[in-house]
């Protein structure tokens, strides 16, 4: 494995001291897509920053010693510059993307392709063709992509038959979040209570002791989000990692709180990120970690079991 200075230093930043590491950036607020569960489209946003003020941004943060960036949008291959900048500019970067316009091969630059189940399914939250379309991309993409779906109320039915299909894919591996609803919405649709979410957490890793390492869902992780649990520990603004770690932006250089928002609703939180970055140091938990740096390290290879 290998670990620049840069991507070291980050480590040791989050293990030795509480200070902000990572920048999360809506990049962009448009997008190729209209997905059924999604917001975004939606809504008005305000004009976004042209390349050079947001490469200006990500250059300004990294400057301030935020050392590693999350894209987001909209569609972050909208801006291809502003990924290419951040792949440059960070230690580590992390872009997610509907996988529509493939996965460039950007230096330091490692692309989250977002699914939301099989193709049917896929397809009817996220538009016919798409599917097809992202795996298409993907067997072309020259780096393996990592593939992540948000279960909600609409999937959460297909996780084997999901998993088992990305299984046969040259994928890196799958991530996991659970939908997290917004104050200001009514998201019953799509929220799964957090007593029914638990049942969901154990075939997560039930998945994960069948497929092995590519199941970025380690037991330390399902602690931080299972009720009974850590989950009460930290689901609020004030005692989650975000809110002191990762400095968020909208795609007008704006702050807002979290990558999902200044509404988000943290009492219902089912971040990822969260149960990783708690998961591999309270307490220290080596398989946890060994994910978080496959993330940092794009050539780190995964092992089954
Ligand atoms: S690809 Fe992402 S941003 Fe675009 S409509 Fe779908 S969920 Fe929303
Ligand atoms: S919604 Fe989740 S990730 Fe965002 S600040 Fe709240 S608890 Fe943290």
């Amino acid at each position: 494995m290998l670990l620049t200075p840069g991507k070291l230093l980050i480590l040791a930043k989050w293990v030795l001291t509480s200070l902000p590491t990572t920048v999360a950036v809506d990049i962009t607020h448009r997008c190729n897509l209209k997905c059924l569960h999604c917001y975004w489209w939606k809504q008005d946003h305000p004009a976004e920053l042209d390349d050079g003020r947001m490469i200006a941004l990500l250059k300004g943060l990294r400057a301030r010693g935020l050392a590693a960036a999350i894209l987001y949008g909209g569609e972050p291959t909208l801006r291809p510059e502003v990924c290419r900048a951040a792949g440059e500019i960070f230690d580590a970067t992390l872009a997610f993307t509907n996988g529509i316009n493939g996965f460039p091969e950007l230096k330091n630059v490692q692309w989250i392709l977002s699914l939301d189940g099989p193709q049917d399914l896929n397809d009817t939250i996220r538009g016919a063709g798409v599917y097809a379309k992202a795996l298409e991309n993907l067997k072309r993409a020259s780096q393996p992509p990592i593939v992540h779906m948000t279960i909600s109320r609409l999937n959460q039915d297909s996780l084997d038959d999901f998993v088992r299909e990305m299984m046969r894919l040259p994928i890196k591996g799958m991530g996991f979040s659970f939908y997290t609803p917004d104050l200001t919405r009514d998201e019953s649709g799509l929220f799964i209570p957090l007593k029914e979410r638990d049942r969901l957490i154990m075939e997560l890793l039930s998945l994960r002791r069948r497929y092995g390492e590519k199941i970025g869902f380690t037991p330390a992780m399902a602690r931080q989000l299972l009720t009974a649990g850590d989950f009460y520990q930290w689901n609020r603004y004030a005692a989650c990692p975000v809110s002191q770690r990762v400095r968020c932006f909208k795609s007008n250089g704006q702050p807002k709180a979290c990558t999902y928002g200044d509404s988000a609703d943290c009492s219902r939180c089912g971040c990822a990120a969260v149960a990783a970055y708690r998961g591999a140091f309270k307490p220290f938990d080596y398989p946890t970690l060994r994910l978080i740096l496959g993330l940092m390290v794009p050539e780190l290879r995964v092992r089954k079991g």
